[in-house]
């Protein structure tokens, strides 16, 4: 792989679009919330003066965190004391948008800090993939939607957006590899600051039975808008060959791996593992209204807030310039338009895992 491949991503999310543009992953909220209870009701709790300690890991601008932890915090409820302190860290790294977070904390209608006296919050702005937290000082910890993005990108994808399409065996061995290093490194380092019983639930991309990581349709008219604006000259070639979403999903066995054979990883076991398509709620609601101009809107919308920012973090331009901004647009217009014209539905394979640090043997 070339040399060149360093630390360059994630780009923050498009805070302000975000919240609005995260329904699609909320609504895959549903079951992740119950497992989170029901890990909250296993989890020991410490005793006073110790605060119970939630961290959330790549929290964006928290919005999606609210409804999770505040369910956690009435479970755990029924087990303390109503002044027992809760402690919620929320993590993300450094450029993420904070103040959208402290925003989302103090004005959110679902914020926990409105519902329980006796709750805090704090933010941590480092990369979850390195020791963030004391060893053994986290009760109970959430990560939804984030470590499918990779710690660093292994190189361009000359064919393609994402790598589960590219032919190319390098690239794809790359990212592979890159891939499980991150997850066992994830996974080690929460070990550490799991407090013994402790528990941790990620949602993320997945890969499914059938071999499929999904998003074709997007991926699909994407490609074809970046095609267009290359033909105006809005993006160069070179900028097209940089452009990638170092996004990954995992098969089963990527998440076991580091695991085998005891089924025991730094002290951790997988209590719950389950990959299953997450659902495209867009078009349920166009199966419903057929509003195929709206199903485009709402997938595009996503999109930019999703991954536009990584996509023009490619291009050559010096400060100020408003082209980041007009591709931008473009792209959101360009994605928009496509999936009108011919809506299809998008596979989203993801994963719930509930990971728990072994008991005290006594
Ligand atoms: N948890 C929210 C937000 C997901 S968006 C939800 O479920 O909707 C993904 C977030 O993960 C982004 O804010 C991104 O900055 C964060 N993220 C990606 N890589 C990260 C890393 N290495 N360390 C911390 N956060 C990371």
């Amino acid at each position: 792989m070339p040399e060149s491949s360093i630390v360059v991503r994630p780009e923050p999310m498009e805070s302000g679009s975000y919240t609005a543009s995260s329904r699609l992953q909320a609504a895959g909220l549903r079951d992740a919330i119950k497992l989170f209870e029901e890990a909250a009701a296993a989890v020991p709790v410490p005793r006073l003066p110790q605060p119970f300690v939630i961290a959330d890991y790549g929290a964006s601008t928290g919005h999606n965190s609210l409804l999770p932890i505040g369910a956690a915090i009435a479970v755990l409820r029924k087990r303390t004391r109503t002044d027992h302190p809760t402690l919620v860290v929320h993590t993300d790294v450094p450029g993420n948008d904070f103040t959208a977070l402290f925003r989302t904390l103090a004005e959110d209608p679902d914020t926990y800090l409105s519902k329980d006296a006796a709750a805090f919050a704090s933010v941590i702005g480092r990369s979850f993939y390195s020791q963030i937290m004391p060893s053994s000082s986290v009760n109970l910890g959430w990560s939804s939607w984030a470590i499918h993005w990779l710690s660093r990108v292994p190189g361009p994808i000359p064919d393609h957006l994402h790598v589960a399409y590219s032919s190319d065996e390098r690239v794809r061995d790359a990212y592979a590899r890159q891939a499980a290093q991150d997850w066992q490194e994830f996974i080690a380092f929460r070990g550490r600051e799991l407090c013994r019983g402790g528990r941790l639930l990620v949602v993320t991309a997945a890969v499914d039975e059938d071999g499929d990581s999904g998003y074709r349709p997007l991926l699909g008219a994407l490609i074809d808008t970046i095609d267009e604006l290359v033909a105006e000259r809005l993006l160069t070639t070179d900028e097209v060959y940089r452009m990638g979403i170092p996004i990954v999903g995992r098969r089963e066995s990527d998440f076991l791996a580091p695991f085998a054979p005891k089924g025991r990883f730094e002290q951790l076991e997988i209590e719950h593992l389950q990959i299953f398509d997450a659902g495209d709620r867009f078009w349920q609601q166009y199966e419903v209204d057929g509003n195929a101009d709206v199903f485009g809107a709402q997938w595009a919308a996503f999109c930019r807030a999703a991954v536009f920012p990584t996509l023009v973090g490619a291009l050559e331009c010096a400060a100020g310039d408003p082209r980041p901004t007009t591709v931008i647009d473009r792209l959101e217009a360009g994605l928009a338009t496509r999936l009108a014209a011919a809506p299809e539905k998008t596979r989203i394979p993801m994963a719930y895992l509930v990971l728990a640090k072994r008991p005290k043997t006594t």
